[in-house]
Order: structure tokens, then sequence, then C-alpha cells
């Protein structure tokens, strides 16, 4: 109710070109470069990344 559902939970590393998936909830991926990040899988969306998210990933 009112909370938003959450698909797809992915990122592509601009850097090594890695696709990364948080498929549940603490379900913490890093590329294989470091640079990016993604955790929450369909709760909660978190995404770590080195410079900001234009410069290090494209949305999955
Ligand atoms: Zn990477």
């Amino acid at each position: 109710m009112g909370k938003r559902i959450i698909v797809r939970n992915a990122i592509q590393c601009k850097h090594c070109g890695d696709i990364i998936e948080s498929c549940y909830t603490h379900d913490f991926q890093t590329c294989s470069c470091g640079a990016c990040s993604v955790d929450g899988g369909h709760d909660y969306l978190r995404r770590c990344y080195k410079t900001s998210p234009e410069e290090d990933y494209i949305l999955g």
C-alpha cells in the first residue's frame, strides 16, 4: 500500500562492464573492479559508487 515495488535492482558498471543485481534483502553485490555495488534486493535500493552515479554506472 503506497510502497514502491522494485522490480529489478541491477546496475552495470561503466568501468568493468559487469552487471550486478541484488536479488533479496542484504544481498550485497560488488562488481569485479570494485567501483559499484548494489544492495537491498526488492525491498530497498542502495547503490554505492566511487565518484558519481553518472560516471560509475548505468541502470540495469
Ligand atoms: Zn566495475
